[in-house]
């Protein structure tokens, strides 16, 4: 790559900043992640309303997620009819990866994609042994009214989302942003209301990012109240996954399956969340199957 090409690369980088109110009263992110968007449509080769779908989830994901610290994490996991799940973790370093799984009915107009489903947030934090799970019914489509369902219903917080993907005449993603504020304890409802108002009045942030180029800007117009930036952040399309990471898991069945698959020539190992392909050649069956065996005697 040329320092050019790198050059490019950095300004164009995904982004997202992080503020709070100076009253205290709301906190608030946006991002703009077009490569994150079209990174995920690439990698699971998908067609335009699964794309739309798994970008909203994932912008969604890393929003939240900007709320909490380092490597903790946030899973948000859809499922619905048509829509059988939508899958997407993110960590406040700026990471973020997901999937997402159509059932064998799309394309029947009268089925819902979630509505009728389920939507389940998962918190993974620093101080807890456990992960936090809420979990509500989905009453809608619409991936922006589901997490601020999600929000005042579970951990009665009054929530704006917005969610903005774009395409191209390809029905290839072209612009991805959304921004989220939510109200701190004790703030008057008519406030939040107010918040509301504004941003649903205003153009979209992808509208807005084609004329002026910072969030901050953008946050400053959009935001009826003044603030103070907590975190800027680049964010990425990142799975950790690796082919060591998988052969680990063969480690853990019986000897006579790998054997079994290795006569099968069963040696393709797919990552579900960023679809990678792995493939274990006959060294690396024979050294699982040696060391295997070694253990067993
Ligand atoms: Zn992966």
């Amino acid at each position: 790559m040329s320092t050019n090409d790198l050059k490019h690369k950095l300004i164009n980088a995904d982004r997202l900043i992080s503020v709070i109110a100076q009253s205290g009263r709301f906190r608030a992110s946006t991002v703009r992640n077009n490569i994150t968007a079209q990174t995920a449509q690439e990698k699971h080769k998908l067609s335009k309303l699964p794309a739309d779908y798994l970008a909203k989830h994932l912008t969604s994901a890393t929003l939240i997620s900007s709320f909490l610290k380092g490597e903790e994490r946030i899973i948000l996991d859809s499922s619905g009819s048509v829509i059988e799940k939508v899958y997407t973790e993110a960590m406040p370093i700026g990471e973020v990866r997901g999937f997402i799984k159509l059932s064998n009915s799309i394309g029947t107009s009268e089925k819902s994609l979630l509505n009728g489903g389920f939507f389940k947030l998962s918190k993974i934090l620093y101080d807890k042994g456990e992960p936090i799970t809420g979990i509500i019914e989905i009453k809608s489509d619409n991936v922006e009214e589901i997490i601020e369902d999600y929000f005042l219903d579970s951990e009665q917080i009054p929530t704006y989302i917005k969610l903005d993907v774009g395409f191209d005449s390809d029905n290839k993603i072209n612009s991805s942003s959304g921004i989220i504020v939510q109200s701190l304890p004790g703030t008057p409802i008519r406030e939040m209301e107010e918040v509301r108002k504004k941003l649903k009045n205003s153009p979209s942030i992808n509208e807005l990012l084609k004329e002026e180029s910072g969030l901050s800007l953008i946050l400053k117009n959009l935001l009826p109240f003044d603030f103070d930036v907590t975190k800027t952040s680049r964010v990425d399309f990142f799975c950790r996954c690796s082919k060591e990471n998988f052969i680990s898991k063969l480690y853990t069945l019986p000897v006579g399956e790998i054997e079994s698959m290795q006569s099968e020539n069963h040696n393709e190992l797919v990552c579900q969340f960023c679809n990678s392909h792995y493939y274990l050649d006959n060294n690396d069956f024979n050294k699982i199957i040696h060391d295997l065996s070694a253990k067993k005697n």
